[in-house]
């Protein structure tokens, strides 16, 4: 699968390698593609059997060595739902969080009333609020088609 969009996406991790002094290896290519090709924030474990399919002998070793080196570089956050287990997310963008208590799918969404509202008076004790993030729980769209 040799597309145009391949080629953009292998220039801009090649970019990326470069400006944080990672260095490129097929595997971290890889890895990084199955994340942004995911969308529902998968564990290490799940991102090890999808690379799998392109790179049958990674190791879940590897998987776990290069996104600790991802986060890192601040190229994903690490999230924490519903299970002990890490989940990686690489959208860095501001935006907040729906968890799918049935199927622990986690969906993206942005809520700009809610980054744009006042802080209560008393948040000022809390201490210093540097950032807000939402984590809603709920059934996700597929679980609900599917009943
Ligand atoms: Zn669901
Ligand atoms: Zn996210």
């Amino acid at each position: 699968m040799e597309t145009k969009d391949t080629k953009k996406f292998l220039e801009e991790f090649k970019k990326i390698c470069e400006s944080c002094g990672i260095k490129l290896t097929y595997q971290r290519l890889e890895i990084y593609r199955v994340l942004l090709e995911a969308k529902d924030h998968p564990s290490a474990e799940d991102i090890f059997a999808r690379v799998q399919e392109r790179v049958p002998t990674i190791s879940l070793d590897t998987v776990y060595r290069t996104l600790a080196t991802f986060e890192k570089f601040g190229l994903i956050c690490k999230i924490y739902a519903l299970d002990e287990k890490a989940r990686f997310d690489p959208n860095v963008s501001h935006h907040h969080h729906l968890v799918c208590t049935k199927c622990h799918k986690i969906t993206d969404f942005e809520w700009q009333e809610v980054d744009h509202l006042p802080l209560p008076s008393q948040a000022r004790q809390w201490g210093e609020i540097k950032d807000r993030y939402l984590e809603l729980r709920g059934i996700c769209k597929d679980c609900l088609e599917k009943g």
